[in-house]
């Protein structure tokens, strides 16, 4: 079939253009919601929203504790503090992820190790978690790479061995749920991000879950300038722990309502993605050149950020090199994109040589899909009908004969 880009008719055609479906979603009931909450003058300070989003938050990962606040790279940086990791220590953190799984240790004076992930499942690898551990290593950051999950069988054991705890970055991986657990439940902290391009979305916004008591009221105190749990404004109940620097990284009722209501969406919408994906995934089935990002080994539920595809595109290849594959299935009217690169190179990634380090081995793989393999679809295309994964399906595969012909 002749490309769109060489004149052929686009996969998605006029018809089907009109459905691709939107995102962030627009929920008129939340704009009275909103608009309700903004007479009540009650914007701020751990309000009547920001509390019912917690527990309904924790209730929906089956946490016992949720606590809010203004984006998904603070709730990172919150976490690293209330294990106590600081100036001279180490985090290990995946070399294929978004900067701020780094950049929340930097902050902190600590020191990024970059680890490899692992071919299918782009996640950290453990074997190589392993060898990258020094007697400074203080945390570990997997991240639930696009939906798909790290081996948290295998990352828990290591924490169990060596004491180091986790901390499981699903900025990613709303609603996903692995062996029966919920991502962020897993570890000893749970990330999310509520910013505009996740999954669940309030423009900007972040929590973290726990299971554990004493680091729910350390989160609590290091993002709300040190007030302990169920605080009233000028009155403290306890101080926090000598030394704590404590923030203001609270979040506001505006997004809190958002959050409410986008929350109940969420489950039907991690079913429809996933069963989108499965279908896609069937479809281009014997396809050449194009493989899958493999499931989380343990995935009893999958929330997709993006779906990523690794395809045999061929580095400096002026024809077949990775733009040219995304450019062309651009042209068949789907939206995809790059993976990330490796954080190290990200233009916006900025440090001297001696602020981070590259566990052994560097990361090979890491480099390699996001320079060469790597094509994402971002997750709202997962919401259409049947008839728009078709045309998905097709751009993929027109593309993927062309490209691999002789
Ligand atoms: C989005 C994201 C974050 C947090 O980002 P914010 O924009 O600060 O909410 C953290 N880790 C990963 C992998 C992300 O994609």
């Amino acid at each position: 079939m002749k490309l769109a880009q060489d004149g052929g008719t686009k996969a998605l055609t006029p018809r089907l253009e009109k459905t691709v479906p939107m995102w962030p979603p627009v929920i008129p009931a939340t704009a009275r919601h909103l608009a309700d909450m903004y007479k009540t003058r009650e914007w701020s300070f751990n309000g009547p929203n920001e509390k019912a989003f917690s527990k309904a938050f924790a209730d929906y990962t089956g946490a016992s504790h949720c606590v809010p606040m203004v984006n998904g790279t603070v709730t990172l940086e919150c976490a690293l503090a209330a294990l106590g990791v600081g100036r001279g220590d180490e985090v290990i953190v995946p070399g294929l992820t978004w900067l701020a799984t780094a950049m929340a240790a930097s902050y902190l004076g600590a020191t990024p190790v970059f680890v490899d992930v692992e071919a299918d499942t782009l996640c950290l690898d453990p074997i190589k978690v392993r060898e990258a551990i020094t007697p400074k290593t203080k945390a570990i950051i997997p991240v639930h790479l696009y939906g798909s999950m790290a081996d948290m069988d295998e990352l828990m054991k290591i924490s169990k061995q060596t004491g180091i705890p986790v901390i499981e970055d699903c900025a990613h991986a709303h609603g996903g749920v692995w062996n029966g657990k919920a991502v962020g439940t897993i570890g000893s902290i749970g990330s999310f991000s509520f910013q505009q391009s996740k999954t669940l979305s309030s423009g900007e916004g972040g929590a973290c879950v726990t299971m554990d008591p004493e680091l729910n009221s350390k989160l609590f105190q290091l993002k709300h300038i040190g007030y302990d749990l169920n605080p009233i404004q000028g009155r403290a109940w306890q101080q926090p722990q000598a030394g704590l620097i404590c923030h203001n990284y609270r979040i506001t009722e505006f997004e809190s309502v958002v959050l409410l209501d986008s929350l109940r969406l969420l489950k039907n919408q991690t079913k429809r993605r996933e069963k989108n994906a499965k279908y896609l995934a069937n479809k281009l089935k014997g396809v050449p050149g194009v493989r899958i990002q493999s499931r989380g080994r343990r995935a009893d539920v999958q929330g997709f950020y993006c779906m990523v595809f690794l395809v045999d595109a061929v580095e400096k290849d002026p024809v077949r090199n990775l733009d040219a594959w995304i450019k062309a299935i651009n042209a068949e009217g789907i939206g995809v994109g790059k993976t990330y690169g490796p954080v190290y190179t990200h233009s916006l990634f900025n440090l001297p040589k001696k602020a981070y380090r590259m566990g052994p081995g560097g990361c090979p793989v890491s480099e390699k899909v996001g320079n060469v393999t790597g094509i994402t679809l971002y997750h709202k295309w997962l919401l259409g009908d049947t008839k728009l994964m078709d045309a998905i399906a097709l751009a993929f595969k027109k593309v993927a004969y062309a490209m691999t012909a002789q």
